[in-house]
């Protein structure tokens, strides 16, 4: 069964770190300059940072 979980376009992200703190699970680190899903199994997929990206780098997607 395919779940939610989110993913971070590389070249729209600018590092800006808004959605770190959005996320409840800790699912989210700056590395390299670039947000990183750090698990997948963290990820909750309901989607907490979606709306803190001002450049609307982060969708759902499915694992
Ligand atoms: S809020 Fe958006 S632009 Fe900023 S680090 Fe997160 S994914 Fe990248």
């Amino acid at each position: 069964m395919l779940r939610e979980i989110i993913e971070i376009d590389e070249a729209l992200c600018d590092g800006c770190g808004q959605c770190v703190p959005a996320c409840h699970e800790g699912a989210l680190q700056i590395i390299d300059q670039k947000a990183r899903l750090i698990s997948d199994l963290m990820c909750d997929g309901l989607g907490a940072c979606l709306g803190h990206c001002p450049t609307w780098s982060n969708d759902s997607g499915k694992a």
